[in-house]
């Protein structure tokens, strides 16, 4: 699903170059959960955004799908990113002016091949699927932050994606949403879908299956979690 050998990123600030990838090697198979930790700064994001093609790395190999991934323009990105990819961000980012069912329902109207009643359809069906279809009406600042946490996991599964990549999701919520939101994410996991998060909370990542620490730019340790040891 994903392959990526010896993947470098740089930052141009000012006349300098900040290294912040230097040499990451990952291979991630369908219908794995796998987080990633490591300390602010440390390229996390950077890494998830090349991973979902909003950003490019500047040497290695990036394999999505089996096709390789280099000097796509935009419009081939958006394309593999509306086929493959939903995305799950900290502060939610829904648009505040669109009720809950349009902000599920846009990610298909961007897609392409369903007229409005059959976005908004689906769109119910995953409001549905997260909990939420009483709020499908409901403006972003009438729900809790849990509730919209859940209406954009509902926004990434619309499209029905080979993977979701999520920034530090459960970083605005507190520990029972949180919980509610890692039940949302291990269901969908386990109906197959490919998640990869983001989290700075080791009980959050020891709920995937394999966590992945990234310092001084490179995987310093990617360790598969046994979920069967009790103490
Ligand atoms: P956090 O845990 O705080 O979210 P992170 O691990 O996600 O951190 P990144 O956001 O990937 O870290 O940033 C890695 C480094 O790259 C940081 O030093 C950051 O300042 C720098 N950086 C990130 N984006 C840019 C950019 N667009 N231009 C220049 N430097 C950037
Ligand atoms: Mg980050």
């Amino acid at each position: 699903m994903i392959q990526i050998e010896n993947l470098h990123k740089s930052y141009k600030v000012g006349h300098d170059s900040l290294h912040v990838l230097k040499g990451i090697n990952l291979h991630v198979k369908e219908g794995e959960f796998i987080s990633i930790m490591g300390s602010s700064g440390s390229g996390k994001s950077t890494f998830l955004n090349i991973i979902g093609l909003l950003d490019t790395h500047d040497e290695g190999i990036y394999k999505l799908n089996n096709e390789v991934i280099k000097n796509l323009n935009e419009t081939k990105a958006a394309l593999l990113r509306n086929h493959f990819i939903g995305f799950i961000f900290q502060s939610f980012n829904l648009i505040p002016y669109k009720t809950a069912i349009e902000n599920v329902a846009l990610p298909l109207y961007y897609k392409g091949g369903y007229n409005k009643k059959e976005r908004e359809k689906i769109a119910l069906e995953y409001l549905d699927k997260v909990g939420l279809k009483p709020w499908a009406t409901h403006l972003p600042n009438e729900l809790s932050g849990g509730q919209k946490q859940r209406v954009a996991i509902a926004r990434a599964l619309v499209t029905q994606p080979k993977i979701i990549l999520a920034d530090e999701p459960t970083g605005a919520l507190d520990s029972v949403t949180t919980q509610t939101t890692m039940e949302l994410l291990k269901n969908i996991n386990k109906e197959g879908m490919t998640v990869v998060i983001i989290t700075h909370e080791e009980d959050v990542a020891e709920q995937t299956n394999r966590i992945i620490r990234l310092k001084d730019g490179v995987i310093m340790d990617d360790e598969t979690v046994n979920h069967n040891v009790k103490i």
